[in-house]
């Protein structure tokens, strides 16, 4: 039972591939400029491989005419990069030697001038004494395949580079502190466990019985269950911390959308004008938001049309409204409701979504009462919508530190007076927004949200896997039929962590990483 134990602990299942890997990879010392190919300040090329040091050696002069080669681990060297006789430019060199480094193997990272010909000409040289060209997320690749970090770790450095909010980063942030890969690991192991019972108990019959152990095993089935699930269901929160929500802006034609949505981005990117249904195309944007991302779709205005171009992107805007996760409803205050008003709150029905009666500047003849009327009359579904006047008490009630403050979400629709011209209202709607989406701080510390649809995945198969188990139980199936679903449900956890996962996946995982990652 132990060999059996350890033998999955310690490597996971395929770990064949990764050994030959290994070993063909050792003879390769890989080069990447790490930095953007744009001029800046500095720019960093890097090196990773057997060779590192001796190859940097080649290109390398130090002010103080040492060699790198004799030098300690994690130091910093000044001098410059040399091409035979030219002197290419004055740096400073990092060595890190492996184990401790970021790949696991010696590393040495140039600082250069952030020139684009002096950090590629850099490459070139390193090149053309050893090195051979990096692939896309090679580093990170060494990084995983020498155990640095697993694979849910090297994704979060992927998550981590295209971070585009505080969330998104403070997520990575905490899965590439291992968060993910602790709470999989805890699961696997006690999977594993039980599973080696089994496989034992059914080897050695005579010493080991597994009487009664299907109950005691249900138990612990449904625990873990209950884990997958807890992590399952932080995936829509995952996901719109990393990609941001998904918001689209609805209205009737010259409500003052493409306004509103120039205000939030604070610049002329909609095309405003006074002739109506300009907007034909479905514009996407993407807007920070005191630390969240709004995805904003501005669509062309809804209402009943010949015009075929028009058609096109208001069957559109209707398709977008289904998939929002957030629908921001324009309304001109100046005018009256009309029957594309109504068409617009059936779109509504049962999406979070935020009114706002735009115009407030001219003389208004549409009230919150009227809104809620015409709401009332096209959606059966039990809705609160609430004036912006009496929403003070509904900000940051609730202490806890959940994202998506659930009660606002499901039931209440705000009602904002706002000027898209004037500019009024339009910080309340952005503090309304925030608190809509993320009351208070994201509990990181205790809570892990599942960002990776990957990651999903692999979570749902093990979530069916143990499903199985618990029918097999129910029905008194033989322990074998346990333990087979049982290692279903082992495997696919360990897809997140990469312990189970195939050569062609990982590459693929790793050639999405930028260039020098
Ligand atoms: P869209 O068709 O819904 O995208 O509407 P636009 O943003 O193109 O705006 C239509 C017209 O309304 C333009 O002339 C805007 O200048 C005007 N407009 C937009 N917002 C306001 C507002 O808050 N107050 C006033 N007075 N005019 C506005």
């Amino acid at each position: 039972m132990l060999k059996f134990y350890f033998q999955h602990r310690k490597y996971g299942i395929q770990a064949e591939w990764r050994e030959k890997y290994l070993e063909y990879q050792y003879d390769a010392t890989i080069a990447a400029i790490s930095t953007a190919v744009s001029s800046a300040g500095i720019g960093i090329v890097r090196m990773s491989g057997p060779e590192a040091v001796e190859i940097a050696d080649r290109i390398y002069v130090g002010k103080n005419g040492k060699k790198l080669r004799g030098q300690k681990s994690h130091t910093i060297h000044y001098g410059y990069v040399v091409d035979g006789e030219d002197t290419v430019d004055e740096v400073l060199v990092m060595l890190m030697r492996g184990p401790h480094s970021f790949t696991g193997e010696d590393t040495v990272e140039i600082n250069c001038h952030g020139g684009v010909y002096v950090v590629k000409r850099i490459l070139e040289i390193l090149i053309r004494y050893g090195a051979r060209p990096a692939q896309p997320g090679e580093f990170t690749k060494r990084a995983f395949l020498n155990g640095r970090m697993d694979l849910s770790q090297a994704e979060a450095v992927g998550d981590l580079i295209e971070a585009r909010n505080k969330y998104a980063l403070q997520s990575s942030v905490s899965q590439l502190k291992g968060s993910v890969k602790k709470e999989i690991h805890r699961i696997r192991k006690k999977i594993i466990y039980h599973t080696a019972f089994i496989e034992t108990a059914l080897d050695d019959p005579e010493h080991i019985s597994v009487d009664g152990y299907g109950q005691e095993l249900r138990v612990y089935v449904d625990e873990w269950m209950k884990d997958i699930r807890h992590l399952l269901d932080t995936c829509e929160d995952g996901r719109i911390i990393k990609e941001g929500i998904r918001t689209v802006i609805l209205g009737k034609p010259n409500a003052g959308k493409s306004s509103l949505l120039n205000v939030l981005l604070g610049e002329e990117r909609a095309i405003v004008t006074d002739v109506a249904g300009t907007t034909r195309d479905v514009l996407e944007e993407h807007i920070n938001l005191k630390g969240i991302s709004l995805n904003i779709m501005d669509t062309a205005g809804i209402r009943d049309t010949e015009d075929i171009v028009e058609k096109i992107g208001v069957d559109r805007a209707k398709r977008y409204a289904d998939q929002a996760d957030l629908i921001l409803y324009v309304i001109d205050a100046s005018r009256p409701l009309d029957e594309n008003d109504r068409e617009i709150m059936r779109l509504m029905d049962g999406k979070t979504s935020v009114i706002l009666l735009n115009k407030s500047d001219l003389d208004v003849v549409v009230g919150a009462g009227d809104v809620e009327e015409m709401y009332r009359s096209c959606n059966p579904k039990r809705v609160e919508l609430r004036y912006d006047g009496n929403l003070a008490k509904m900000q940051r009630t609730s202490s806890d530190c959940k994202i998506i403050c659930g009660e606002i979400k499901k039931f209440t629709i705000p009602i904002i007076d706002v000027s898209a011209k004037d500019l009024k209202g339009i910080d309340r709607m952005e503090e309304i927004l925030t608190s809509m989406f993320f009351e208070g701080n994201l509990a990181f510390n205790d809570e892990i949200y599942i960002t990776n649809v990957r990651h999903k995945a692999a979570l749902k198969d093990a979530y069916t896997a143990l499903e199985r188990v618990t029918e097999s139980i129910d029905s008194d199936m033989p322990e074998d039929f346990y333990s087979i679903d049982l290692m279903d449900a082992y495997e696919s956890l360990g897809h997140i962590t990469g312990e189970t996962i195939g050569e062609d996946l990982v590459n693929e995982i790793f050639s999405k990483f930028c260039m020098g990652k």
